[in-house]
């Protein structure tokens, strides 16, 4: 528990203080910008999709460590695969914070699996999710 919990910082932290996604793309074709108001949080996800597949992705926005740190591994995750294995993960990762994904499950969200115990936190839940979500609006789906 207690190494599982300084992973759990150490990975919001790393995501924070040196993010690899949180900038422009260059020729987006998909944009959309999420708000989590309880927080405060503000999300842009642009992504440049070609052929069905997630070429180049990016974000902008303010808010929380956790909700920062989300979008950052939502990215790392998502880009280079197609929007189906992109809307998979989305529904793996929600599914995780409802607290009903496998182990397995949470093991194929590499770093982001980290957020599991927020399950627990009712209150950043929706600064966890709000990444996820807005990427299954980017794509249109509920
Ligand atoms: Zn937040």
């Amino acid at each position: 528990m207690e190494n599982n919990r300084s992973f759990y910082n150490e990975i919001l932290t790393e995501h924070n203080i040196n993010p690899f996604h949180k900038h422009e793309i260059e020729g987006a074709n998909l944009e959309l910008r999420g708000v989590n108001p309880s927080c405060g949080d503000e999300i842009t996800l642009k992504l440049k999709v070609e052929n069905d597949k997630i070429v180049d992705a990016g974000y902008v926005g303010d808010g929380c460590a956790i909700s920062q740190a989300s979008a950052d591994m939502m990215i790392d995750l998502v880009l280079g695969k197609t929007k189906d294995e992109a809307l998979n993960y989305a529904n793996i990762f929600l599914k995780m914070i409802k607290g009903e994904a496998s182990l397995e499950e949470i093991e194929s969200l590499e770093e982001a699996g980290a957020l599991q115990d927020i399950s627990h936190m009712p209150a950043r839940v929706k600064c966890a999710v709000l990444s996820w979500h807005t990427l299954e609006e980017l794509f249109d789906v509920e």
